[in-house]
């Protein structure tokens, strides 16, 4: 029988003193499941010591693999690179910042063994209050607008099967969008509860004004490209 390789992909910005905690968290949890894995950390260019506390890491954890990139271009980049470069039929997604919980990734596994996405809905969020209520507003809307029902697109928590994101296109600012992109791709998208933490140690990158007025106009494309989708079902008579 063919081994399953789960491939863990984690972008990091300033994130240097969560590297350490997080990497015994996630070994500690995929050991115990016994399965072949990897975690790729993709460095978007950190002005602070994370790649440097990768590098002393990686003598500790055989599952390591680091991209790195030389200026910084963003979550969906660092997404991008960490799929294309993951060997494993199923990847897992999640932050670097110590807000999610490794205890939920069996839990994502045990699931999509049924589906092809699996997106993390952090019921009960720990994140600053004005965050909370413009993710609410920013959520509804976009389910609204682009008729879909996920109720936490922004979490990054999530599990894909691999051949589905492969056929994905990234763009700036897509990852908030993989699930819709990839139901319109055929995959079968469902959400389970997890764990969220607050932020401990570093900041977030994002606050009202480099993520709503954005994550608008990336809406308007996903309409666009939705409304565009061609579905066709064809028979081969010759
Ligand atoms: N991140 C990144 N490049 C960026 C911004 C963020 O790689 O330009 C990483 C960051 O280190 C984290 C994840 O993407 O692992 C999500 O960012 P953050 O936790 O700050 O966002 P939030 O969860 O607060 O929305
Ligand atoms: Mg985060």
């Amino acid at each position: 029988m063919q081994v399953q390789i789960i491939s863990i992909v984690i972008p990091v910005y300033n994130e240097e003193k969560n590297l350490p905690l997080l990497l015994k968290g996630l070994a500690t949890v995929m050991d115990k499941t016994q399965k072949t894995y990897e975690i790729i950390f993709v460095n978007d260019a950190s002005t602070d010591k994370s790649l440097e506390t990768l590098k002393k890491l990686d003598s500790e954890y055989p599952h390591l693999r680091i991209i790195s990139f030389s200026k910084n271009c963003g979550q969906s980049a660092a997404f991008d690179a960490g799929f294309k470069l993951s060997r494993g039929e199923i990847v897992v997604t999640l932050d670097a910042d110590l807000q999610y919980d490794p205890r939920d990734i069996p839990r994502l596994l045990e699931k999509i063994r049924y589906y092809d996405v699996v997106c993390g809905w952090r019921k009960n969020r720990r994140d600053p209050w004005l965050k909370l209520v413009s993710t609410k507003v920013a959520n509804g809307l976009r389910n609204r607008l682009s008729g879909e029902n996920i109720k936490d697109t922004g979490c990054s928590l999530k599990a894909f099967r691999k051949c589905f994101l492969s056929e994905i296109k990234m763009y700036k600012g897509m990852h908030r969008f993989l699930p819709t992109l990839l139901k319109m791709q055929g995959a079968k998208v469902t959400e389970i509860e997890v764990r969220h933490l607050p932020r401990k140690y570093g900041r977030s990158k994002y606050n009202i004004r480099n993520r709503i007025f954005r994550s608008f106009a990336d809406l308007l494309a996903v309409i666009w490209m939705k409304k565009r989708n061609l579905n066709y079902k064809m028979e081969v008579i010759k």
